[in-house]
């Protein structure tokens, strides 16, 4: 059963948001999408690029990846853990049913896209 449900949210666009208490370290969702290698990740230029390793990033331009509707978080409750070459999402804490799920994107990210208009993550409003 789903643990979450993507509604708007206050933090950016649509959120994905808990629809049941989430025990800490508890299996949420995997960022899922295409395959591909660093050197077509830097041509891409997309926002949905995830790192796997120094090598492989997953690009989730396809809708159907719900995972990607996490917002960055400064103080995220969710974590990403590389299992078998999947990016899965964990809770890493006790999440509260209607708490929104946020993930620390990474400075890299933060400076490019979330700066230059301000956070807006519940730590920074
Ligand atoms: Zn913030």
């Amino acid at each position: 059963m789903k643990k979450y449900k993507v509604k708007q949210s206050k933090v950016s666009g649509d959120g994905l948001f808990a629809t049941q208490k989430i025990a800490k370290d508890e299996y949420i969702i995997t960022y899922t999408g295409e395959y591909i290698t660093d050197t077509e990740a830097n041509k891409r230029k997309s926002k949905y690029i995830f790192e796997i390793d120094d090598t492989h990033s997953i690009d989730a331009q396809d809708e159907k990846n719900t995972a990607r509707y996490i917002n960055h978080f400064c103080e995220p409750n969710v974590e990403a853990r590389i299992v078998n070459g999947e990016i899965r999402f964990y809770a890493n804490r006790d999440i509260d049913k209607g708490e929104e799920l946020g993930f620390d994107y990474g400075e890299e990210y933060v400076d490019e896209f979330i700066t230059p208009t301000g956070c807006k993550c519940p730590k920074c409003i």
